[in-house]
């Protein structure tokens, strides 16, 4: 079979990355940057005299991508390759070479190998950049930016916020994130994040226990909870500037941080927001923080660190990493920490060979058992939680 020398495979992080670009979300960036751009931002930190942290380019990695780049000349128009899927067409601009270490220092302040998340990258960039018009077929984030202006021209939306979650799990500081949030704008964006890897906790799962709060109990026609394809860009250091861009993309005036977000770390000195927010506020958005909250056992609900006066002795705290501790046990956590509903999903997700056992035994301690047609695992952590509120012997 002959070599096909016009096709160039890239992977699906690459491919929702170009559609970010293609499709506004990454303004003042469009589309590929050539090689002087390059060079521009490298040293400036600027596009088209905006922030964008590193330059937006296409360098895939591999043997057969190597020889394609390499041989190309300007005008080429080379197949796009996804998953053996043709996916879309690149018309050669520019073709130049990059330093894969710098590139890769850039992004996440590190080339370290042993930090994970810069080693994957480092593996999937090549020496070669490619430049010029694409076209692809990806076109998920076309349907956001839909919903979300159908969305804000419903309710009339003067003021639009976003918030970032992992929902690694979903708790109820979140849940009051949420309703402070809506008390504050007309319609809320929550962008959740949707990685390129297995997660422990599926991405499916999340997204399902957010709609269950969303669909129950808040004006669901005032929020949105929308996929945040998290792809490279946003691993390293330039997590919360891109998070920033992104949101002021989708439409939002203010994007809303707690205070253990992942990508603040940077931007924190002795609980002294340091001046990289002032980064942040050259992309015109306003950047709010919540305060960190707690469950109080003297004020019997959740409060602000800032307003309880009660000690730290008083105080559960919502800390994702044990939560998730307690599900790696199998044990479903205090309904203080988590709403019953959403750890019954969640260990439903991670234990599914404990179906048949648990059946048996919901039949015989539930008193719905009978009524339920199909069992689910959810049903007997359900029933089970309803029966350790029971207290009428104790
Ligand atoms: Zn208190």
């Amino acid at each position: 079979m002959k070599t096909q020398n016009n096709l160039l495979y890239i992977d699906k992080e690459a491919l929702a990355t170009l559609a970010m670009a293609r499709d506004g979300l990454l303004k003042p960036v469009t589309s590929l940057m050539n090689r002087q751009e390059t060079i521009e931002v490298n040293k400036t930190g600027l596009f088209k005299g905006e922030i964008f942290p590193f330059p937006f380019i296409l360098a895939p990695s591999g043997k057969r991508n190597k020889q394609v780049l390499e041989t190309a000349i300007k005008g080429d128009i080379l197949k796009l390759i996804c998953n053996n899927e043709e996916v879309g067409m690149i018309t050669v601009d520019e073709i130049f070479t990059i330093n894969k270490d710098d590139r890769v220092k850039q992004i996440y302040g590190t080339n370290s190998e042993s930090h994970l998340e810069a080693n994957d990258t480092a593996k999937r960039l090549g020496n070669l950049a490619i430049c010029g018009e694409y076209t692809i077929e990806f076109n998920d984030i076309k349907e956001h930016i839909q919903q979300i202006d159908q969305m804000a021209t419903n309710v009339e939306a003067k003021s639009i916020s976003a918030l970032i979650l992992s929902g690694k799990p979903f708790h109820r500081v979140h849940e009051r994130l949420i309703r402070s949030a809506m008390d504050k704008c007309d319609m809320l964006i929550i962008l959740l994040k949707k990685p390129y890897k297995d997660d422990e906790l599926s991405y499916d799962v999340r997204f399902k226990t957010i709609e269950f709060f969303l669909e129950r109990f808040v004006a669901k026609d005032r929020v949105l909870l929308l996929p945040l394809e998290n792809t490279y860009i946003f691993g390293g250091v330039n997590e919360l500037t891109l998070n920033a861009i992104v949101s002021k993309n989708y439409g939002a005036d203010t994007l809303l941080l707690g205070q253990n977000h992942t990508g603040l770390g940077a931007y924190w000195d002795h609980n002294q927001l340091i001046s990289r927010v002032d980064t942040l506020e050259k992309i015109h958005i306003r950047i709010k923080l919540f305060n960190e909250f707690v469950y109080c056992n003297k004020c019997t609900t959740l409060v602000s660190t800032n307003t309880c006066s009660h000690g730290s002795h008083h105080h559960v705290k919502y800390d994702k990493d044990t939560i998730m501790e307690l599900f790696r046990l199998g044990i479903i956590p205090p309904s203080i920490l988590i709403r019953k509903e959403i750890s019954s999903m969640v260990l439903a997700d991670l234990f599914p060979e404990r179906k048949e056992k648990l059946e048996r035994i919901h039949q015989n301690i539930s008193t719905s058992a009978g009524v339920i047609d199909v069992f689910k695992s959810e049903d007997f952590y359900d029933g089970l939680m309803d029966l350790y509120h029971t207290s009428s012997l104790t």
